[in-house]
């Protein structure tokens, strides 16, 4: 029978983390005036881009749920992550990454011009070019359907629906996907009908979740896969582990490495505002902060967790004096000292 399998995370003192979390909030709030609501999707640019709300689901214990956490939005390109457990699962990871890498792109996130290389696949499965290709791959086996009763299983929510408006917005205006898309048919990575395929992709990043729902998927793959009620499984280990280790180096597009130095938690970012952060054997994380960065990733978002994940020992890195004044360094000293006695 699956289990929890990690207890050694705990949120002790709800008063304390709440505070915490709700200082990182307002200096959060800070920077939302820097950042721009996504309008390439019409439908996105009439959000209000004020919001923000935070859910912290620990392996052991209480959620801590501030803000906008319980707010619609749709769930944008943290649904590659749905994809790739799908895909993971039903077609096993030999034949995933014969059709996409899992190295980052270090490209914007509808990147064309990797692709275009000769003898060149999709970077990895959580850029557009990976996940579009992941859907020719999926469409063969499943619907949007399946997805979508997956993704309410694993967020807990059976409110998740597809939101319509965002869905045909994006359809409607996605000349840059369904380019990426032609160019998989041309190089025989995609074969089948083009417009179904991009058709899949779009609905599953129209679905509409909140920062809740997030929370509790991530909690799951924080659990090795194991759900809260801790008798299911939703998805094997070296799933969790594969889509956990891409999200660590490629989540966040071109903006991976700066994150992981700063918030150092492997996420998932959507340009609806959403985060999915998995703060492994701790915590599952969800964001929502519609106020985007040049990259696409939620700014205020990216500041509350650069806030939170330290002080709340949630950074895979942790460490005790990150947040303290840096302390003068000896290094150059030792260094030299050593240099002289091994003379
Ligand atoms: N549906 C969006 C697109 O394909 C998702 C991008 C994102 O969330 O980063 O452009």
């Amino acid at each position: 029978m699956a289990k929890i399998l990690h207890r050694y995370y705990e949120i002790k003192d709800y008063k304390k983390t709440t505070s915490i979390v709700e200082n990182a909030m307002k200096k959060a709030r800070s920077v939302i005036p820097q950042g721009q609501v996504a309008t390439y999707i019409p439908e996105l640019g009439k959000v209000d881009s004020n919001q923000l709300g935070i859910c912290i689901y620990p392996l052991t214990g209480k959620k801590v749920c501030l803000g906008d956490y319980d707010r619609r939005f749709t769930i944008q390109s943290i649904s590659k992550v749905m994809m790739l457990v799908a895909a993971l699962e039903i077609c096993g990871k030999e034949r995933v990454f014969e059709l996409t890498g899992a190295e980052p792109s270090g490209e914007a996130f509808n990147s064309i011009v990797e692709l275009d290389r000769e003898n060149s696949k999709p970077y990895n499965p959580l850029i557009n070019s990976g996940a579009i290709a992941i859907c020719g791959m999926l469409t063969k086996e499943i619907s949007f359907q399946d997805i979508l009763r997956y993704t309410r299983k694993v967020c807990n929510d059976a409110d998740i629906i597809l939101n319509e408006e965002v869905y045909d917005s994006e359809i409607k205006t996605c000349s840059r996907n369904r380019s990426i898309a032609y160019l998989l048919e041309s190089k025989n990575i995609i074969n089948g009908d083009v417009d179904d395929i991009l058709r899949f992709y779009t609905k599953c990043c129209s679905m509409s979740v909140t920062a809740e729902s997030l929370a509790t998927m991530a909690r799951i793959l924080c659990n090795d896969g194991v759900g809260e009620e801790s008798t299911k499984r939703y998805m094997s280990a070296s799933t969790a582990r594969i889509v956990k280790t891409l999200m660590l180096t490629c989540g966040m597009y071109d903006g991976s490495g700066t994150f992981a130095i700063n918030v150092g938690i492997p996420s998932k970012s959507g340009v609806g505002g959403g985060l999915m952060s998995v703060s492994d054997k701790r915590a599952g994380i969800g964001v929502f902060g519609p106020a985007l960065d040049p990259k696409g990733n939620s700014i205020a978002g990216i500041q509350l967790l650069k806030e939170i994940s330290n002080k709340l020992t949630l950074n895979l890195f942790y460490d005790p004096e990150w947040d303290e004044p840096q302390k003068e360094s000896n290094f150059a000293d030792q260094i030299m000292n050593h240099h002289f006695q091994s003379k």
